[in-house]
């Protein structure tokens, strides 16, 4: 809906635009794949226009395409995201999306999909897709097999998620993932995948478990407190990795809760203060304003949090009692 807005296809108040356009191929059959989290899955009875609290109303595809092209050449728009999901015709779908936006514009292309085939991979990179992610989602083996593996009645599997980011690695580069944090893994989990993922050289993107009224099952079963801790926790751990200040043989966990994170207490307070590593991480530009949080909780700030967000971040944390004064 806020794609639509900067798009001016659609009267959207924004106080935060996209800076990406986020494009889901709209179809009326739901996911072959069944995701106990995601509306579109195929047992679920939750509304199609939906992606977690992003909602994706149905615009003229032509429209959307010349309009892009506008929004990028003007700066309002630096990167358009397609994200599909599973039906009989959805590669034709992406390929034809793929390349009516490159045949306008330039703007760059990320393409969020299942594992493909080689050829698959190489097709997309020559029509002109340039960030490649693969959403593994769940941060363990064992919840991605009970969210969307086989105990989920899904097609796909942890062995060949992490398969498909090799193989589309060697082609394009560098790729993508998102994880999804609120599934029920602890801040150990998600920050060693994390950690074992940047050192794979791959980009990832944090989200909030979000729960859609139809989808299959409530995953939240912690207080909306312990929730935004975790969130908080695992992102200023990521941050600390990415940036190289800290690495995870070096932070100490009990019981699953990150009580160290390894670095003195002024390294952390700085990277707290600047607030990046609690702005929406993924590819470049990318920004999700609202994609899974509400007004009076925010997950990912789509730009950088003033001081009273800052403040409010610090109190998430419940800092006096979680980070060490080493
Ligand atoms: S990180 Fe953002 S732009 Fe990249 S695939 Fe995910 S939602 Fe799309």
């Amino acid at each position: 809906m806020g794609t639509l807005g900067v798009l001016g296809l659609e009267l959207v108040q924004m106080d935060t635009p996209p800076t990406t356009a986020y494009l889901q191929i709209y179809t009326e059959k739901r996911c072959m794949a069944n995701c106990r989290f995601c509306a579109q899955a195929k047992g679920s009875s939750a509304d199609m226009t939906h992606i977690a609290r992003g909602m994706y109303v149905p615009a003229d595809l032509e429209a959307v395409v010349m309009r892009l092209k506008t929004a990028y050449e003007r700066g309002y728009l630096a990167r358009a995201c397609i994200q599909t999901a599973l039906y009989d015709t959805w590669w034709e779908d992406t390929v034809y999306l793929i390349k009516s936006i490159r045949r306008e514009s330039r703007i760059p292309i990320s393409l969020s999909v299942f594992p493909l085939s080689t050829e698959r991979f190489e097709e997309l990179k020559k029509i002109g897709v340039d960030e490649l992610v693969i959403p593994l989602d769940a941060c363990t083996p064992e919840l991605f097999d009970k969210i969307k593996g086989k105990s989920a009645g899904g097609p796909y599997s942890w062995k060949r998620h992490v398969d498909g980011l090799k193989r589309a690695s060697c082609i394009f580069g560098k790729v993508g993932t998102h994880l999804m944090l609120g599934l029920g893994e602890n801040d150990e989990d998600a920050v060693k995948i994390i950690s074992e993922l940047q050192s794979d050289n791959v980009n990832i993107a944090l989200f909030s478990y979000t729960y859609i009224p139809g989808s299959q099952g409530n995953f939240r079963d912690k207080t909306e407190s312990s929730v935004i801790k975790h969130y908080r926790t695992v992102q200023l751990a990521r941050y600390l990795i990415l940036e190289g200040f800290a690495a995870f043989s070096d932070m100490r966990f009990e019981n699953g809760f990150l009580v160290d994170f390894g670095v003195k207490y002024d390294v952390i307070l700085e990277a707290i203060e600047k607030g990046e590593a609690f702005q929406t991480s993924g590819c470049p530009d990318c920004n999700r304003p609202m994609a899974n949080e509400t007004f009076s909780k925010i997950y990912n700030f789509p730009k950088k949090p003033d001081d009273e967000e800052i403040v409010s971040i610090k109190m998430d944390m419940g800092l006096a009692d979680r980070i060490p004064q080493s």
